[in-house]
């Protein structure tokens, strides 16, 4: 990683994220913006709004939801992924956010 750019808050997941299933999943065609868990790619259950915001251009660094927006550098913000309520008890305290409510 290079050190040009710093956010306070970035936590790297990759450690928690089930990599045989999220391969799993991208073989099968389909992707993680697809409803699924950031974390262990599961689809996320109709009505979850939880959500963590990617940055750094990595699927794996994620940022507090209160990070000032001007310490998100603009190129790599991979934007708010989906995240099951049990893999979000995984992370620590901040991290979590409310996104819009999946319907389908
Ligand atoms: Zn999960």
């Amino acid at each position: 990683m290079t050190a040009w750019f710093r956010t306070l808050s970035v936590l790297n997941i990759e450690p928690l994220v089930d990599k045989v299933a999220r391969n799993k999943l991208h073989n099968s065609g389909q992707s993680l913006s697809d409803y699924n868990c950031i974390i262990c790619s599961r689809k996320v259950r109709k009505g979850n709004k939880l959500m963590v915001h990617c940055v750094n251009g990595s699927p794996y660094e994620i940022v507090k939801v209160n990070e000032p927006a001007e310490n998100i550098h603009e190129a790599g913000d991979m934007g708010w992924w989906d995240i099951g309520p049990d893999c979000a008890k995984k992370l620590p305290e901040g991290y979590v956010g409310q996104g819009q409510e999946i319907l389908n």
